[in-house]
């Protein structure tokens, strides 16, 4: 710029270009238009918004908003597009107090700015005949004048982003701007349950919620009533805030952060802090890289809500921050623990979320053999000893039995397939235990517990050659130091060949070549999860490969000690890997899969 001399003077923008520059940060894209308009409808008061996109050649066209709020005079459907021009506050001093989402009278002048705009709205109660229609293209008016509409207002915004190429982009990328304004959307009417919202794209319902009291309707309204039925309820209430909502059983997560839903006095907020404090509730219910799904109201005072720190209100400052965080997290873990967190049995078509693993339905008829005699599995006398010895290993070091197990006590029917445990609650539901991730969780508990450099480590009486290849022999030359920490004794032995001489005592029997083996190649494979630590990887190919595996035949008494050792667990419901180790069938759906209803 500095050789176009010319340039180089101070001069003041046009307030065409001031309001252009200012657009951008309130208007960045599509969904943030959808954003302002519907939280103005919500600020007049609206009962029902309907919100129509249309778009057309992969491009948004249009983007309507219809509410039956109180809509505005004459004169104020012309002042609403001036800059600064709010009926919300009147000095500073109003933020303290301040009840609506909007307040910063940008919203309307910003869209105009980038846009056409054609507004039409009918104050409520004034009796008129007829109301408003105002256009405005590009920040200037084109017309005003009368028009037959009904009471509240209708906003609709065409040509957006004609002006500032920079910005179309946004138009074209109509699939993730379509997901994106659902989003937002879904966050909206779940934040305001007693308004009924309609989003509709190309005349296609994409949300359709009903005014209700009840956020759990709004809830089941968008994800679906099995999602519903499982959400833990969530109610805490002290002096200054109090946190309602649901959140998920941690056997419904996601993979990230998404569906952590959290609102701050009626508005939805990204809040690292507040997520933060969610996840501290869960503790170790949920293991790192999973998420909770959320649906958390804070009421905070609202002199302790500082929102004047974001253009699209995204981000909130907040006074207190350490109490409200205390607060968010004992509401939370106080309600799983208050909760029965077996997660229920369910068909396919249930649920919606991708962390559900569901049943295949029986589709093959099923094969019927003669019987024979040896098919009646007797407990192998290899295979006893081998689960006696894993049992007992872990036994050692379970902890005492908390004062409050996740996990009830169960009575333990029998066993199915060398698989799954059978066992009944006292409260009469049936639960199936996977006894492999069963185990594989007490076991990635109870080695996560002993500290790094104790080494458990037991010598083999024969030590164990290792021959890999080159690229895994330098992987695991790498892993050698890390190995030793965890009770490991391995030596190089010639070239890309090593001798173990230890293994940790978790691991139990001496003369398990086949095991270790096994170790080395998850921890040289591709499969290993490279976003934890080394320790947590080599914890949890440890607790994975010394676990009792699937297809081992126990005794009653073995499977009884397995839930024993399992309700001393902090995480009994899923494995290190976030699968569940037991689901639940209630007595009721029992009866109704029996017609017994
Ligand atoms: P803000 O919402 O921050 O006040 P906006 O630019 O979004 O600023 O809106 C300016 C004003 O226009 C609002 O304060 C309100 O008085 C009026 N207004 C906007 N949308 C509506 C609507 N849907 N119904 C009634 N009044 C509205
Ligand atoms: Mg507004």
């Amino acid at each position: 710029m500095g050789e176009t001399g010319g340039f180089w003077t101070i001069h003041i923008l046009d307030p065409a270009t001031v309001n252009m520059i200012a657009a951008g940060e309130v208007v960045e894209r599509p969904v943030s238009v959808v954003k302002e308009l519907v939280e103005n409808a919500i600020d007049a008061g609206a009962q029902t918004i309907r919100i129509e996109v249309l778009s057309s050649g992969g491009a948004i066209k249009s983007i309507g908003v219809i509410d039956d709020g109180t809509g505005m005079s004459p004169d104020d459907a012309v002042l609403a597009f001036t800059p600064h021009a709010t009926s919300k506050i009147h000095t500073i001093a109003d933020l303290d107090t301040i009840q609506t989402l909007g307040f910063r009278g940008e919203a309307l002048a910003s869209i105009a700015a980038v846009s056409r705009i054609t507004l039409s709205t009918k104050q409520r109660g004034s009796g008129a005949v007829a109301g408003t229609k105002v256009v405005i293209e590009g920040g200037v008016i084109r017309s005003h004048g009368e028009t037959g509409t009904p009471e509240g207002t209708m906003v609709v915004v065409e040509d957006l982003f004609y002006n500032t190429p920079a910005r179309k982009k946004f138009l074209k990328n109509l699939n993730t701007e379509i997901s994106h304004i659902t989003g937002i959307l879904e966050g909206l009417a779940l934040a305001h349950p007693q308004i009924s919202f309609h989003y509709s794209h190309n005349g296609r319902e994409h949300l359709a919620t009903e005014r209700s009291s009840r956020l759990l309707d709004t809830i089941a309204r968008i994800f679906g009533a099995f999602i519903a039925s499982d959400l833990i309820a969530v109610h805490h209430a002290l002096p200054f805030v109090s946190v309602s909502g649901y959140i998920s059983p941690p056997s419904l997560f996601r993979k990230n952060q998404s569906r952590m839903l959290v609102s701050i006095n009626g508005r939805y907020i990204s809040s690292p802090s507040v997520n933060a404090a969610i996840l501290e509730g869960y503790g170790t219910l949920l293991s790192k890289e999973r998420f909770p799904v959320t649906f958390l109201s804070l009421n905070i005072n609202t002199a302790l809500v500082d929102i004047n720190v974001h253009p699209a209100k995204k981000l909130v400052r907040l006074s207190r921050e350490p109490e409200i965080r205390a607060a968010v997290r004992d509401s939370v873990a106080t309600a799983l623990l208050a909760s029965d967190l077996i997660p229920v049995m369910r068909s396919k078509e249930s649920s919606t979320f991708e962390s559900r693993k569901t049943t295949r339905p029986l589709q093959k008829p099923y094969n019927h053999t003669p019987f024979q005699a040896s098919q009646i599995r007797e407990t192998t006398h290899a295979g006893t000893t081998a689960t006696e010895y894993q049992l007992r290993q872990t036994e050692l070091s379970s902890g005492v039995l908390p004062v409050q197990s996740m996990m009830p006590d169960m009575d333990v029917i029998g066993q199915f397939g060398g698989i799954y445990i059978l066992a009944a609650t006292p409260a009469g539901d049936l639960i199936l235990i996977d006894q492999h991730a069963a185990h594989e969780r007490i076991m990635y508990e109870q080695i996560s517990a002993q500290e790094e450099n104790v080494r458990h480590s037991q010598e083999l009486l024969e030590p164990v050659i290792l021959h890999r290849n080159a690229r895994d022999a330098g992987v695991l030359r790498d892993l050698l130091p890390s190995l030793e920490r965890e009770g490991f004794l391995i030596e190089e032995f010639g070239r890309d060949s090593f001798l173990v001489r230890a293994i940790p005592v978790i691991l139990g029997r001496l003369e398990q070549t086949d095991l270790i083996n096994e170790i080395m190649d998850d921890l040289t494979g591709e499969d290993l999860q490279r976003s934890v630590s080394r320790r947590e990887q080599i914890t949890r190919v440890i607790a994975c490969r010394g676990a009792i595996k699937a297809g081992t035949v126990c005794s009653g008494e073995q499977c009884r000690r397995l839930l024993q050792q399992l309700q001393r667990t902090k995480n009994p419901f899923s494995c290190p890997h976030g699968r569940p180790t037991m689901v639940r069938f209630s007595q009721e759906q029992l009866d109704a899969m029996f017609l017994r209803t």
